[in-house]
């Protein structure tokens, strides 16, 4: 079935790949956008047509809202997708969007707004029975208040920006000394960040897993889950490694934890395809926030389930209804990702842009590859550091792990350092073989030190 004629992607790199390749699989044109330095990228050479939005800076091109709605309307696509990271979780595009008359390949303007705040959704699903880490209710002006909050929970807390993204602008606080430091830190970085200064606190889990639910939904409200993924080998509060399923997912485990993230969605009035996140500690779960968008981390479930989320998005973006029900989802095996950056991991992941001089992609039984780049090409210095995401799958974890051992080897990426040798010590690691990881397990490895 073709659900629009012509797509507009507003995205780079592979996961404006990614969205293309759904649309030429379903016969769909696309219609690529780019900023000066990107004029020669993959994700350009590979659609129908490409736009030149503007400067480096994304706020001059891939930010640009009106510029890629007017190069929408001038191609005549009917839908635009918005991949991950930039303005994928921006209510204000999705909304011109929509005035546009365009379709947003995502959910509706007004549930992205209501799940950008981490205050308001937590609220949201606190009242939903959803389970929420103890905290401040509201946003925190008051140092005295949350002094008294933070008391209550008892230490270590965390702040956090409510409109915080990508591990930005969050402090853990020891002991009741620090805390109005880490405030003032903390509402200045929201401020400059995200134009919100709008700062709460919460109880810091000690060594917690980051495991979150896939989950789809239409727009008669038909919702379904992908089942689970584990993210919780990070650096500096960003996933560096994922898997489908995760490794201590148990059947009562995994029934309530998908039953939360169904409620979560219900609760939002959720459509497309979306993400709940939560902390796991100790036989407890508790509910982080809601991700409105693609997650980096898709393809692991797409392994696992067969199922290729983003056609999914794209039908359920037309209108379609969910041609699936729970009982037709099933995994099948066990899927790791690991993130290939740009980055010098024995220099505390210093950005690492330049010419790739070699390259050649690793392949075989149960390897994929998304990548945005190739021999040759420069990786521009003004975005994201991931260069690629290297995702293996095997009939089970041990073969998942044998198989990504051997695409690593198998990877030749030069002229640029990067995450790969990284990667190759995890999957050597005893406690990863065991499964046993949790967020600080890069450090306490000496896997990296930061
Ligand atoms: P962002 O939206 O900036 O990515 P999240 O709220 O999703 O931030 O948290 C990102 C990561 O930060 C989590 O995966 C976890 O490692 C850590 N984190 C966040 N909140 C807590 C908490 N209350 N206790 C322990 N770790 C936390």
């Amino acid at each position: 079935m073709k659900y629009f004629d012509k797509i507009l992607i507003a995205n780079r790199g592979e996961i404006a790949i990614r969205a293309m390749r759904a649309c030429r699989e379903l016969g769909i044109d696309t219609v690529a956008i780019y900023s000066e330095p990107d004029s020669n990228a993959l994700h350009v050479k590979y659609a129908d047509e490409a736009f030149n939005v503007g400067e480096a800076h994304p706020s001059k091109s891939y930010l640009n809202k009106e510029r890629i709605c007017d190069v929408a309307r001038k191609t005549g696509a009917e839908a635009i997708h918005p991949g991950y990271g930039f303005l994928a979780e921006n209510a204000g595009f999705a909304k011109l969007v929509e005035e546009e008359g365009l379709t947003f390949i995502g959910p509706s303007w007004k549930t992205i707004e209501a799940l950008g705040s981490k205050i308001g959704s937590k609220r949201m699903m606190r009242e939903a029975g959803v389970p929420v880490l103890p905290g401040t209710p509201e946003g925190v002006t008051d140092v005295e208040e949350a002094k008294k909050v933070a008391a209550e929970i008892g230490y270590p807390v965390i702040v956090k920006a409510s409109a915080g993204g990508g591990g930005i602008g969050m402090h853990i606080v020891e002991s009741e000394e620090e805390l109005e430091e880490a405030l003032d830190k903390s509402m200045r970085i929201a401020q400059s960040a995200f134009g919100d200064p709008t700062i709460f606190v919460e109880k810091y889990l000690m060594k917690p897993r980051h495991i979150e639910v896939q989950v789809l939904a239409d727009a008669k409200g038909h919702t379904i889950h992908l089942y689970d993924r584990e993210c919780s080998i990070q650096r500096r509060h960003q996933k560096l490694l994922e898997e489908a399923p995760s490794p201590i997912m148990t059947p009562a485990l995994r029934e309530q934890m998908t039953a939360s993230a169904i409620a979560a969605a219900k609760a939002a009035n959720y459509t497309n395809a979306g993400t709940v996140e939560f902390l796991y500690s100790n036989g407890n779960y508790y509910f982080m926030e809601v991700n409105t968008r693609l997650q980096v981390e898709h393809t692991v479930t797409e392994f696992v389930t067969g199922i290729d989320i983003v056609k999914q998005q794209i039908a359920i973006a037309a209108g379609e209804d969910l041609a699936m029900d729970q009982e037709d989802v099933g995994i099948r095996g066990h899927a790791i990702e690991c993130r290939i950056n740009a980055e010098d991991p024995l220099n505390n992941f210093a950005a690492d842009p330049g010419k790739i001089v070699r390259y050649r992609s690793p392949g075989g039984p149960g390897i994929r590859v998304d990548s945005g780049i190739h021999m040759g090409y420069t990786i521009p210095a003004h975005y994201d550091s991931m260069i690629s995401k290297l995702c293996a799958l095997g009939s089970d974890r041990e073969e998942a792990i044998q198989r990504m051992r051997r695409a690593i080897y198998e990877y030749v990426i030069l002229g640029v350092k990067t995450t790969l040798p990284l990667h190759y010590a995890i999957m050597h690691n005893a406690h990863f073989i065991a499964g046993d990881t949790h967020t600080h397990f890069l450090q306490e490895e000496h896997i990296a030190t930061s």
